[in-house]
């Protein structure tokens, strides 16, 4: 089972901010900045080609949800959208990143901190 098959199954600790039947996001372990989320796939897919549209439908409805959430909970001015494939992609397993921007960096919080703070 790879990493993050591993983590949906929860036989890896994550901060897991919210989940679905499709969709578990979980803070990145190592965040370019305070709020940063990977929407992950509960299914094991890998690139973007793999997503039929009912997936693609419900990654959109995912993504507005948790860029409102960070935004409210955050104060953040700004989320940017990034997913790898292929080359740059080190966990094969689909995964969205949602990353806070901030006009004024903010101190770094710790993730147990932005969990109490973003979890839906
Ligand atoms: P990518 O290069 O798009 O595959 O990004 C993989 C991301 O997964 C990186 O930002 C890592 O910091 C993150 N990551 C790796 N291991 C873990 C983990 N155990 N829990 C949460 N995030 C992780
Ligand atoms: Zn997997």
């Amino acid at each position: 089972m790879c990493l993050f098959c591993k983590i949906n199954e929860k036989e890896i600790k994550s901060y897991t901010i919210f989940e679905n039947n499709n969709w578990h996001c979980f803070l990145d372990i190592n965040p370019s900045s305070n709020g940063h989320l990977l929407i992950v796939s509960k299914k094991h897919l890998v690139t973007v080609d793999e997503l039929d549209q009912e997936l693609w439908n419900s990654l959109h409805e995912v993504i507005k949800l948790n860029k409102e959430n960070l935004i409210n909970k955050l104060n953040c001015d700004g989320i940017t959208i990034v997913q790898n494939n292929g080359h740059g992609q080190d966990i094969k397993h689909f995964h969205v990143h949602l990353i806070p921007k901030y006009i004024n960096q903010p101190d770094k919080l710790s993730l147990e901190e932005i969990y109490e703070k973003t979890r839906i």
